[in-house]
């Protein structure tokens, strides 16, 4: 089964396969991770991401990575927090899930994925985590594709939100 691992770090600098962006649905830019991704990847992305035609929400795109290290980029799009009662948690699930099957879809061993919608769109960061965890763990078990998935934090509050899951015991 696959490996998971956590790190701080700019999802910018990874080595890895695919990177996931947490974008937003017109798929031209954004601030927080969209934005770092687009000027480390620079203009050329912004031109593939054009012909995309936007992506809806739980829906996951895949580009080339042009000028960062990663082969690929994933842009899925979260949910918007609107207090828990409006479907976000299974928008949410259908990102990491749609994402995955992407890697499935290319083959790729490695993913890095950022805390999807914890930022501007506000999902609390402990209740995202375990969709985030429980969705990677079930699809691991599942698939060969893909071997290695990194969960990136930004700050120290997602790193901690993410290791309490990592270290719990299974169930
Ligand atoms: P959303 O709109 O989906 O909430 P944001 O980009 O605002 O997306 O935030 C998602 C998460 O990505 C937040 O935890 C934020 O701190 C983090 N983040 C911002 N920039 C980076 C980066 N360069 N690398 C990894 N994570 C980042």
């Amino acid at each position: 089964m696959g490996s998971i691992e956590l790190v701080q770090a700019d999802i910018t600098t990874l080595t890895v396969d695919a990177i996931v962006n947490a974008a937003n649905s017109s798929l031209l830019g954004g601030g927080g991770v969209d934005g770092a991704i687009h000027r480390a990847a620079g203009p050329d992305l912004l031109k593939e991401c054009r012909l995309l035609g936007g992506c809806e929400p739980g829906e996951a795109k895949v580009t080339a990575g042009y000028r960062l290290p990663a082969r690929w980029v994933i842009h899925t799009v979260g949910p918007v927090w609107r207090g828990g009662r409006s479907g976000e948690e299974e928008v949410l699930r259908d990102c990491y899930r749609h994402s995955l099957e992407q890697m499935v879809r290319l083959r790729a061993a490695s993913v890095a994925f950022p805390s999807i919608s914890t930022g501007l769109y506000g999902y609390p960061v402990e209740r995202a985590a375990r969709v985030a965890v429980q969705e990677v763990q079930r699809h691991l078990a599942e698939s060969p594709w893909p071997e290695r998935v990194v969960f990136v934090a930004f700050d120290p509050a997602t790193y901690e939100a993410y290791r309490a899951l990592l270290e719990a015991p299974a169930g």
